[in-house]
């Protein structure tokens, strides 16, 4: 059976593409393979599009070279002096550079894609490539789940018509999207398909199931698992718990990549708890947005990284990707201690209105602890600490405001102001906190093994997206990394940054013909001006879109033209190792342990 199949939502677009062009008589091609065939048949047909006269950064680190790039299909055809080639299109990137397409670790774009699938604020930053599942996936899903899922919805609401991840893979993309999309599945949401919010350990049989339901995400073409560790419920599972789930997406090659247990007091021992993990069930390993919160905690980010280090020399495969700001973003649940999140929201804003139980949150909340991580103690003063979204509207005029700032006007302490928020608002309330060093982000950037990921949305300064404030990352990661810190900074090349926002990551998750430049990967490419690539959000206005980047192609199709998004929206599903449309691996050769195992990816057709 083959429950998955690739979505056809591109199909319309590259034919009528096709029918445009002119017919194949007498293409001259240096169109074949970029080594050989000297003197190329001439039947060779015209390419489909000609991208000429460009600086090509092929994605793997190599030093740039001027060369054209022809494209058929969605395809990469050649690259090299393709002068006398015929093209139905020819594009002119003199003082551009041609690169592949970005590929963003860490997404959170799902919500915004239900409503608005031209992923503006990443697209205008050459992203192509769009990776979710950071302990939280789109499935698997009950009843329960989503009932759950609905009423914790914000601005975005949409009705859960779909299941399975995979099963919301491919309705996201027939809906149609601009950018790839692919995903791991939720340690989290494994979690609360058997658990919902307890804080216990799963009995074998439930642990049996997450394992179970695990493989099936990777037959659906997860990428492996996704953990977030210092929310509840996930904080409540123990190390075993996700040697087990690693140990079940790694039997078709998944891997396992955790928002880890503390970036603050306990960053190193939870450091070595993910290098332990990778280890232990023999899969790829890596860390989300690496960072040490807090600034008594600046000095352990040069420790990690020698960590990491340390773990790579000894053979065991990890890695770690970023964001390029000093501050992160999530909720208050990171402001307050787990067992009183036990049970959901619901549960939560219940406790929090009990006057005992509240005295004793306060208590904690500041109280510095190494049980669990408190990111407004890391954060070190209520100035650090910005609100940038609300569900409810009486409490929307605060967004952007400090913590600071709105303590003051209320008259309570910062510790109260939180608690009263979350009941108020019956959320855990969008939140900035300003936790690193600038020395750190610098740090991190100059390790070849980390890859970036904007965790955040991808959206519009427009409509819904208007009701929340935002982080700056949503609209500048990827620019500011080549803009500020590659071109003004000179941390590293431009050549090591498009690695390591293309092949690095495609070659940890083991994502086929992607992120790469020649002749057989997917032409997702992206031309941009090296001089001009910049950043334009902050803090205070974050909704800015990022300039620099001229055309954007998705799978041979123009998604931005000139700057301007075209309105097309060709992304696909991009799928795991495990998927059981592989033809000769994936979870066919899981299934039938006969079968040789398949050589390493990069299944190039033809
Ligand atoms: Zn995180």
């Amino acid at each position: 059976m083959r429950p998955i199949t690739r979505s056809t939502a591109a199909l319309p677009i590259l034919l009528a593409c096709a029918l445009t062009l002119p017919g194949p008589r007498g293409a001259t091609a240096a169109a074949a393979a970029p080594a050989a065939a000297p003197a190329p048949a001439p039947a060779s047909p015209p390419f489909d599009l000609l991208i000429r006269n460009g600086t090509v950064y092929d994605g793997t680190g190599a030093p740039a070279r001027r060369a054209d790039v022809g494209v058929r299909g969605d395809r990469i055809a050649a690259v090299g002096e393709l002068a006398g080639a015929r093209a139905g299109r020819t594009i002119d990137a003199t003082g551009m550079a041609v690169a592949p397409g970005f590929i963003n670790m860490l997404s959170w774009a799902p919500d915004a894609f239900m409503v608005d699938g031209r992923s503006m604020s990443d697209i205008k930053q050459g992203v192509t490539l769009e990776i979710f599942g950071e302990g939280m996936s789109m499935g698997p899903y009950d009843e329960w789940m989503k009932a759950d899922t609905r009423a914790l919805q914000g601005d975005i609401k949409y009705d859960i018509t779909w299941t399975t991840l995979g099963g919301w893979l491919d309705q996201v993309t027939a809906r149609g999207v601009s950018p790839n999309v692919a995903s791991f599945v939720g340690a989290t949401t494994l979690r609360e398909h058997e658990l919902r919010y307890d804080d216990r350990a799963p009995t074998p049989a439930e642990l049996a199931r997450m394992q179970e339901l695990a493989r099936q995400a990777m037959a659906e073409g997860a990428l492996g698992i996704g953990a977030s560790l210092i929310y509840a419920p996930a904080f409540y599972a123990k190390t075993p718990e996700l040697v087990a789930l690693a140990r079940a997406a790694g039997e078709t090659g998944g891997g396992f990549v955790a928002h880890i247990r503390s970036e603050g007091n306990r960053f190193l021992e939870a450091v070595d708890e993910l290098i332990g993990i990778a280890r232990e069930a023999g899969v790829h390993g890596e860390i989300y947005h690496l960072k040490a919160a807090g600034e008594a905690n600046w000095p352990k980010m040069a420790q990690a990284i020698a960590a990491i280090e340390a773990a790579r020399a000894r053979g065991i495969s990890v890695s770690a990707n970023m964001y390029t700001y000093i501050a992160g973003a999530t909720g208050l649940d990171a402001a307050m201690p787990p067992w009183v999140q036990e049970g959901g929201l619901d549960a939560w804003v219940k406790r929090l209105r009990d006057p005992a139980i509240r005295a004793r949150v306060l208590k904690e909340m500041r109280a510095p602890t190494d049980a669990w991580e408190n990111l407004a103690l890391a954060a070190g003063s209520p100035e650090r600490i910005r609100f940038i979204g609300f569900k409810s509207e009486a409490l929307k005029p605060l967004t952007g405001m400090t913590l600071a700032q709105v303590a003051a006007k209320r008259g309570t302490t910062p510790e109260d102001t939180m608690i009263d928020l979350v009941i108020e608002d019956h959320s855990r309330v969008d939140t900035a906190y300003f936790l690193m060093s600038e020395d750190n982000v610098r740090l991190g950037i100059r390790q070849p093994w980390v890859a970036f990921g904007s965790d955040a949305e991808s959206s519009a300064p427009e409509g819904v997206f208007l009701l929340s404030s935002t982080h700056p990352r949503a609209y500048g990661n990827f620019a500011r990394l080549l803009g500020r810190y590659s071109r003004d900074e000179k941390l590293i090349t431009f050549e090591d940054a498009v690695r390591r926002l293309t092949s690095l990551p495609a070659q940890n998750w083991k994502l086929r013909d992607r992120g790469c430049l020649y002749a057989g990967c997917f032409a997702d490419l992206v031309v941009f001006d090296p001089a001009r690539i910049q950043d334009h959000a902050t803090f205070d206005k974050p909704q800015q879109y990022a300039t620099g980047v001229r055309d954007v192609f998705v799978n041979g199709v123009q998604v931005l033209k000139d700057g301007e998004h075209t309105g097309a929206r060709p992304g696909r599903v991009v799928r795991g190792p495990g998927w059981c449309g592989w033809q000769t691996d994936g979870c066919a050769a899981a299934a039938h342990p006969g079968v040789p195992p398949a050589p390493p990816a990069r299944s190039r057709a033809r």
